[in-house]
């Protein structure tokens, strides 16, 4: 599995980083990846909450 944030796209509501502090770190604004594996969290189900769709998961 491979995570990646759109940093183009993300609004710094720091959503990610609260669910899944393993995952995800907000660094000057945007949400960085900690962790591309994703492991730790559902990082599928928080793709769907970001409000602007900018974490992508790839298989
Ligand atoms: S949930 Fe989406 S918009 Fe919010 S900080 Fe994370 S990547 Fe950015």
């Amino acid at each position: 599995m491979k995570v990646t944030v759109d940093e183009s796209l993300c609004v710094g509501c720091g959503l990610c980083e609260t669910n899944c502090p393993e995952v995800f770190k907000m660094d000057n604004g945007v949400a960085k990846v900690l962790k591309s594996d994703g492991s730790g969290c559902d990082v599928k189900s928080m793709a769907e909450q970001c409000p602007v769709t900018a974490i992508k998961v790839e298989e």
